[in-house]
């Protein structure tokens, strides 16, 4: 799926975190595809540019490199004054990094634990007071959109640090919103449900696995980075001005509790 043939984002700039690969990169493409400048980061400066060499060109300059690890203070401010310095602005903020790591939840290393928080939940902090920080200067209304998960409502177990992580978004999103709904800014998430890229090759590249997962799945299918894309474009666009403060389930029903499609309690 490209994105259809429009230019939304004509003119605008915009910065995505763990735009190396999966979702984030997908998110890339699209944007670029509708107009947009875009700024990439991510931790592996050659991954990015690759990432970069795919992207359509757009006339207002070329797209931007902003190579840092979001858990860091240090480097989140280096990194968006580079976005911001040379797209000269930001008017969305795609908060996409992420990660897990499994353990059975009475083996959890604390370390483990605290890394996922590190990036799930401070990165996603600091990136959105960055980008606050910057908008509220000169009153601009730049939109934020959180890339969450489905766990964010279902329990994930053996996963722990990622479950209490995105839960954690949800409530970072509804606060920010109502914070700062009065100057013009909006906050919003989306809610991957089971999604085509390499953080879940384990079941990706196993043919039974995936036939498992996608029977869990109402509509009988996993979804691919390119449909997150598009949500989270939605989001962005002035189409969804009136929306903050808002989680967009895009799973393909997997909220839905399939287990319920056919009645069997009454
Ligand atoms: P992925 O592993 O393919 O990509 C994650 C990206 O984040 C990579 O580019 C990685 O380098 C980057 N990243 C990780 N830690 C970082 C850090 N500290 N600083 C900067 N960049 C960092 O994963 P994905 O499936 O594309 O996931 C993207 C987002 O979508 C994550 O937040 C994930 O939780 C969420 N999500 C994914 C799924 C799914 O099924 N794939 C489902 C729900 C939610």
């Amino acid at each position: 799926m490209t994105a259809p043939s429009r230019s939304r984002f004509k003119g605008q700039k915009v910065l995505i975190t763990g735009a190396s690969q999966g979702i984030g990169e997908a998110t890339a493409l699209y944007f670029a595809q509708e107009g947009a400048r875009v700024a990439l980061n991510g931790r592996k400066e050659d991954k990015l540019i690759a990432v970069r060499d795919k992207l359509p060109k757009v006339p207002e300059g070329e797209h931007v490199i902003a190579t840092g690890d979001i858990s860091k203070e240090s480097d989140i401010e280096a990194l968006f004054a580079k976005a911001i310095g040379e797209l000269g602005g930001l008017d969305v903020l795609v908060c996409n990094a992420g990660y897990q790591i499994p353990s059975p939840s009475e083996d959890i290393k604390l370390a483990d634990f605290e890394g996922v928080l590190a990036v799930n939940v401070n990165g996603v902090m600091l990136s959105c007071r960055a980008a606050l920080r910057h908008w509220l200067k000169d009153n601009h209304h730049g939109r934020i959109v959180v890339n969450s998960s489905v766990h964010q409502l279902i329990p994930k177990p053996s996963y722990l640090g990622y479950s209490a992580s995105k839960g954690a978004v949800g409530n970072i999103v509804r606060t920010l919103a109502l914070e700062y709904a009065s100057r013009g800014i909006r906050v919003n998430a989306v809610a991957p449900g089971a999604i085509v890229t390499p953080i879940n090759d384990s079941w990706v590249k196993d043919p039974e696995q995936y036939k498992a997962v996608a029977s869990h799945i109402p509509m009988k299918r996993p979804g691919n980075s390119e449909e997150i894309a598009a949500s989270i474009a939605f989001l962005a666009a002035d189409e969804s001005n009136y929306i903050t403060g808002q989680t967009l389930y895009v799973d393909g029903g997997l909220t839905l509790y399939g287990d319920f499609e056919k009645n069997w309690s009454s």
